[in-house]
């Protein structure tokens, strides 16, 4: 009955993983790496996650009961000031509804399918920047959306390429949905500044049409929560009707806890009222409730005054640390003269930043040095440390003249 399931194209970055897994060479450098690494190049607990766990810990109601459809609600409410901001207009109309999610990937399938059944204008396509994160077109395309691009990156400069953007946007059809990265562009590191993203939101507006977020880099951009929820709040005080996608993944150092959340706001609260008891109809059909560890310890955080501090100094300590290596990089391949220009590297913001390397360079650095990177050019500054910096930049160097 399935001699008819054709092969699924490999997923590239997971891909990458596996075959920099398996590479013995002690010089080996995971680029790829979508997770911060600390300067030895391991996994980091952050301390903040660390007290929280005690806390939990020690808790005596502490047990294993399932979470109820919202998910965890210290979570959810202190996920919804953070986006929002505590004096939020819309939170105090209660025109928001926040549902704890399977990180960032579950808020977006959630959203996506809400969305597929209540967009107002049926048929209307979500469009997504080019480039963008792999997963984006999959999860639309799999809640049944037809999904087109807008153009994002001018890749002869490496800057944000907004006219052809606003262009895209302006011909786009009533009623389409647009992905919007909040902060930190995966995978460009490119962010609009705030007068283009007032262009965006003018044309959006103008064009009826409705921006679904994705922010998954919050502190992690410019080490500050409030200066990378600038967009949504501006958007929300342009009185656009929309979604956000949160995940805890990469700035709470939660990857594997899988901890989000998916908000949605809407102009008043009665129908807030009505789209919550849809948002948890899909959420209880797809994951029935969240999950419960990653949650609590979030909203432990979330809730409590020391320990808020405490993961504003973790922030701050991996935002600093991701900054040291882009201007390392950055004054190594300037010293070598590699080249080309590379103030790219010190201008994109985030985890990510788009070197500008084709995909036989990325080839060439992966058979000669162990180095992997993705085949557009992207590479994970989390991956870079003082003990490899300088091997990175001389390899570029190599590539790049070769
Ligand atoms: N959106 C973007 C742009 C991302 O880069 C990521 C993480 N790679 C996510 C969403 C969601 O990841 P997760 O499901 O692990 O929270």
């Amino acid at each position: 009955i399935f001699d008819n399931v054709t092969e699924a194209p490999p997923d590239k970055i997971l891909n990458l993983s596996v075959m920099y897994k398996a590479d013995t060479d002690a010089t080996k450098v995971d680029l790829g790496v979508g997770a911060y690494r600390d300067n030895n190049g391991k996994p980091w607990v952050l301390p903040a996650v660390k007290e929280a766990k005690r806390v939990l810990s020690e808790d005596p109601s502490g047990n294993h009961e399932y979470l109820g459809v919202g998910g965890v609600p210290e979570l959810t409410s202190g996920a919804a000031k953070l986006i929002f901001g505590k004096d939020s207009p819309a939170l105090a109309d209660s025109r928001v509804y926040t549902i704890q999610s399977i990180s960032g990937t579950g808020a977006l399938m959630v959203g996506a399918q809400f969305l597929a059944q209540f967009k107002p204008v049926k048929d209307a396509p979500v469009y997504i920047s080019d480039p963008t994160w792999a997963n984006h077109r999959a999860i639309f395309e799999t809640a049944g959306h037809t999904v087109k691009t807008y153009a994002y990156c001018d890749f002869e400069t490496l800057t944000l390429n907004i006219n052809g953007m606003i262009k895209d946007l302006k011909e786009a059809t009533e009623g389409s949905i647009v992905i919007l990265h909040a902060c930190a562009h995966n995978p460009t590191g490119i962010d609009p500044t705030h007068e283009q993203w007032e262009q965006i939101a003018s044309v959006m507006a103008e064009r009826k049409l409705i921006p679904f977020f994705d922010t998954a880099y919050q502190g992690f951009a410019t080490g500050s929560l409030d200066n990378d929820a600038w967009a949504i709040r501006r958007f929300v005080d342009y009185g656009f009707e929309m979604l956000v996608a949160e995940s805890f993944a990469k700035n709470m150092g939660l990857y594997g806890e899988r901890t989000g959340c998916l908000h949605t706001v809407s102009n008043s609260q009665e129908i807030t009222r009505r789209i919550s008891t849809q948002i948890n109809r899909v959420s209880r059909a797809t994951i029935s409730t969240a999950s419960a560890h990653g949650g609590k310890i979030a909203g432990t955080i979330l809730k409590d005054s020391n320990l808020f501090s405490q993961w504003l100094e973790d922030l701050k300590t991996m935002s600093d640390r991701i900054k040291e290596m882009r201007d390392g990089l950055r004054t190594l391949l300037e010293k070598l003269g590699t080249p080309g220009t590379w103030n790219h590297i010190t201008d994109q913001i985030g985890m990510f930043s788009f070197t500008g390397l084709n995909a036989t360079q990325a080839e060439y650095l992966k058979n000669k040095y162990h180095i992997y990177l993705t085949d557009n050019g992207r590479i994970s500054l989390a991956g870079l440390n003082t003990s490899n910096l300088d091997y990175v930049a001389r390899a570029i160097d190599d590539v790049v003249r070769n």
